[in-house]
């Protein structure tokens, strides 16, 4: 192993691609700061019990993903594998759900971590964008997080996303649903691990991606069939709201998600370019989830983008971000004296919100103008012994290769002009 390697399943973000994941997570964002939700961070981990029971003892993220270690102090904890039950657990210890505001509308972003087969769209350690509403039962809030995804990835320029709405029933009738699957599971030709998945949690066998699994499954019954009035009256409003907002979606009955906690509404985003790992999001409703971790009944929804699947599905279609160049103005000082003029200009530059950057160490002249293309920067000012002395710098405009003299005292409001 090389010392440089960074450990399996991980990678680093490097510039220049490195300005893709932040506009990527700032694109997530924008909509939802837009729509009263407010920024919670929480820690990278915690402990065990809180993902063994909000994220379910019988899922994989639990069972073969999560990261748990002991610490010093002899406390279990778990790196964070999903973002849902460390925001609820902080909403519940804020009592934010107390403050007669609900519903408390919050969204984050950071790294989530899953021992998980490495594989392209697939790490260990991976970032999400995620957004929950928590303590409001009401198809509006369902149908305002599907829109306001929808909008994140369009505002990217991604075209070639899908969502896939399901709905999971509630308490009410899952359970009959549960137990008729169940009893066609138990007819089928499965292996030890599957049948003993299928007694804990049949709906999870759905999620099953082997084809010899999906080809039994073609004739399961379907939890659309078993919905009760309250659930079946819900979706419709869900789904009627997000297609009067112009947002396409497809039904799928057989969509369920990985996580214990979802009921009702639950979706998926899938972009087709991505091969095995095609879902760059997903989420749903999740009304249980509180009182499986403690709290008060707290009616929920949510979801969470992968930051990571989203680059590569940006990459996928061919889709440029329209980036900033990180350097407008390059500095390139040709003697002593002028490395104190133009350092100067550079910071009085910056001050005035224009990105600048300078030739340190001691190049000459053609090394210091091959790192002012590499820069990307619109303008190069270059002054040497000569200028200074007829108190001028020279201009270069980057692209045109046109050079002019500017005024030392004039060359920060000209610049400033020109880029403004
Ligand atoms: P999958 O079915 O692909 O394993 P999941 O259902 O486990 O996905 P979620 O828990 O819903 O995924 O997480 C939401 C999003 O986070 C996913 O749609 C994906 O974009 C991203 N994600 C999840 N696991 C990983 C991972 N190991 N590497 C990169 N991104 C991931
Ligand atoms: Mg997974």
């Amino acid at each position: 192993m090389s010392t440089f390697q960074a450990p399996k399943g991980t990678y680093d973000l490097i510039p220049p691609e490195s300005a893709k994941y932040l506009a990527v997570r700032e694109a997530i964002a924008a909509p939802l700061r837009n729509s009263g939700y407010g920024y919670i961070e929480t820690p990278g981990f915690e402990n065990v019990e809180l993902f063994a029971r909000g994220v379910g003892e019988s899922t994989d993220i639990v069972t073969k993903e999560m990261y748990t270690f002991e610490t010093k102090g002899g406390s279990q904890l778990a790196l964070r594998p999903e973002g849902t039950a460390s925001v609820l657990r902080a909403a519940l210890e804020a009592n934010l759900h107390k403050l007669g505001n609900l519903p408390v509308k919050l969204w984050y972003s950071g790294s989530y971590y899953r021992y998980e087969r490495p594989q392209k769209g697939r790490y260990r350690h991976f970032s999400q964008v995620g957004a929950e509403a928590i303590g409001a039962e009401d198809p509006a809030l369902d149908a305002e997080l599907i829109i306001l995804a929808d909008q994140a990835y369009r505002s990217l320029g991604l075209r070639g996303f899908r969502i896939i709405l399901n709905s999971l029933g509630d308490k009410e009738c899952r359970p009959v649903y549960r137990e008729a699957l169940q009893n066609f599971l138990r007819g089928l030709d499965l292996d030890e691990e599957t049948l003993r998945r299928a007694d804990i949690n049949p709906l999870r066998v759905l999620d099953d991606k082997r084809p010899d699994v999906q080809k039994q499954l073609t004739d399961a019954p379907l939890l659309r069939d078993y919905l009760c009035d309250a659930c079946k009256a819900y979706h419709e409003e869900v789904r009627e709201l997000i297609t009067a907002a112009g947002v396409v979606f497809e039904d799928d009955p057989k969509l369920v998600r990985g996580l214990d906690y979802y009921t009702r509404t639950t979706f998926e985003f899938v972009h087709d370019g991505l091969g095995a790992q095609s879902a760059v999001g997903g989420g749903g409703r999740y009304d249980g989830l509180s009182e499986m971790i403690g709290g008060p009944a707290l009616p929920s929804v949510g979801w969470a983008l992968g930051v990571d699947r989203t680059v590569l599905a940006l990459e996928a279609e061919g889709v440029e971000l329209e980036l900033p160049a990180s350097t407008s103005v390059f500095a390139v000082p040709l003697s002593e004296e002028a490395r104190r003029v133009l350092f100067t200009k550079v910071t009085e530059l910056r001050k005035l919100g224009i990105a600048a950057d300078f030739s340190y160490g001691s190049k000459g002249l053609k090394g210091a103008m091959k790192s002012a293309n590499r820069s990307g920067a619109r303008y190069a000012v270059i002054a040497g012994e000569r200028d200074l002395a007829e108190g001028v710098v020279q201009l270069k405009d980057m692209e045109s290769g046109d050079q002019t003299a500017v005024g030392v005292n004039e060359i920060v409001a000209e610049l400033e002009s020109k880029l403004g």
